[in-house]
């Protein structure tokens, strides 16, 4: 690890230090989000990493964005609370016009702005993105929006929001990837937009949209309109990568958990750990955590050196939401009656950190990715 890498590492640390369990198991029973620490984050200038120096962010790449999230996740918190407001903005600034990254990028770096939610997934089309049925039709300078948003997290906490909707039917378009658009909506003036909170099995701020002749200014399309699925397509790489340190640092964080309970708790007269029932699953789960790391750094080297990296964006997240459910139920088995015990914080940290499997793709979507376009298998659907 190189010396930027360390002390990136410890300074994020030391933000989260300030952060304890306590604060986290507190904000997880009342379902609150947490407001603080994200304003923590926010201030310290971590969430506007990947945001380039002229728009006020830092300039960072991918990498260092990662160890940014993971190392949030390893010291015991949530960084699904906030990691959306480094990447969403990926969208504005590698297709938004000048006037849009100079209006919007400057405050989304202070903070001053959150760009936090992100519309896509809906009631009835799930992962089959393409088929959404929200549509945009433009009358004069705006668009009228109509349609449903399910999932749609933290759009209680953002001030803006990025929403994929189709402006030209599926039956006017040659390939069904066509014919969507990007726009941003301003959740502050969103007349025509009720939100209603879902409740979740963990804390997170997640929602339901309901879009009812909301109006955009034209001027709120971002690129072309009909080429918005590219656009998004493009930062989900970013995504993948990010969510795989998440997984990676929930990992590490049961590793550690479960080792140090393990060598503690004395039953039978000698520490658990000692058994090597008790050892194995941890040791495999550490491996399977140290194979996913290499693989998000690999997909995170081809990013930031602007490489294709599709591929290994997903295998990072697949292996990595895999290792930490792994490591999770490893640290659950462990610690025994007291995994279930909230003060012990493994069941909340298990909890979290089994969305991966299933946010913001599902396991089975990427082992089709992988099968179909990097072993060449016919396609499924
Ligand atoms: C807490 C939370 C936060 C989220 N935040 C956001 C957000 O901010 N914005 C957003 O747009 N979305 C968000 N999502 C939505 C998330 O991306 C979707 O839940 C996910 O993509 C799966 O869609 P679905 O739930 O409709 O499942 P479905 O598409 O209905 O799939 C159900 C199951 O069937 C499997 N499946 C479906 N088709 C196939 C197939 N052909 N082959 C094999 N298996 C298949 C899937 O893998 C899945 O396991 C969030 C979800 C959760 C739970």
């Amino acid at each position: 690890m190189s010396e930027i890498h360390g002390e990136l590492r410890d300074a994020v640390r030391d933000l989260c230090q300030r952060f304890p369990d306590e604060y986290w198991r507190k904000t997880d029973r009342e379902r609150r989000y947490p407001e603080e620490f994200v304003k923590a984050l926010t201030e310290a200038g971590w969430l506007a990493a990947l945001i380039p120096e002229q728009y006020g962010g830092s300039g960072l790449g991918v990498t260092e964005a990662s160890i940014v999230l993971e190392e949030v996740n390893r010291c015991g918190g949530n960084a699904g609370a906030c990691h959306a407001q480094m990447y969403i903005m990926g969208t504005l600034l590698r297709h938004g016009s000048e006037a849009q990254k100079d209006h919007y990028l400057p405050r989304i770096a202070s903070g001053e702005l959150r760009l936090q939610a992100f519309g896509v997934t809906e009631p009835t089309t799930g992962s089959d993105t393409t088929k959404l049925k929200t549509t945009a039709v433009r009358r004069g300078d705006r668009y009228i929006i109509n349609g449903q948003k399910v999932f749609t997290s933290r759009a209680m906490q953002s001030d803006i929001m990025l929403l994929l909707a189709r402006t030209t039917p599926m039956d006017q378009v040659k390939k069904k990837s066509d014919g969507l658009s990007v726009f941003l909506v301003d959740l502050h003036n969103a007349k025509g937009l009720t939100i209603t909170p879902i409740e979740t099995m963990m804390n997170h701020s997640t929602n339901q949209l309901f879009l009812d002749d909301l109006e955009v200014p034209a001027e709120n399309l971002i690129g072309e309109e009909g080429r918005g699925f590219r656009y998004i397509l493009d930062g989900m790489n970013a995504e993948r990568i990010l969510i795989a340190a998440e997984c990676v640092g929930d990992g590490y964080w049961f590793i550690d958990r479960a080792t140090s309970y393990a060598k503690e708790r004395v039953i039978f007269d000698r520490p658990i750990g000692q058994n090597q029932g008790i050892q194995f699953p941890i040791a495999r789960a550490y491996v399977n955590i140290e194979a996913a790391n290499l693989m998000r750094f690999r997909a995170a080297e081809l990013f930031d050196a602007r490489q294709p990296c599709g591929a290994e964006a997903n295998m990072a997240k697949l292996l990595g939401a895999d290792a930490s459910w792994e490591a999770a139920n490893a640290a659950l088995q462990t610690h025994g009656g007291y995994g279930f015990a909230a003060e012990y914080d493994i069941e909340r940290k298990f909890r979290e950190t089994r969305l991966y499997q299933v946010a913001p793709i599902s396991t089975n979507l990427i082992l089709s990715y992988v099968a179909e376009h990097v072993l060449g298998l016919p396609r499924s659907y």
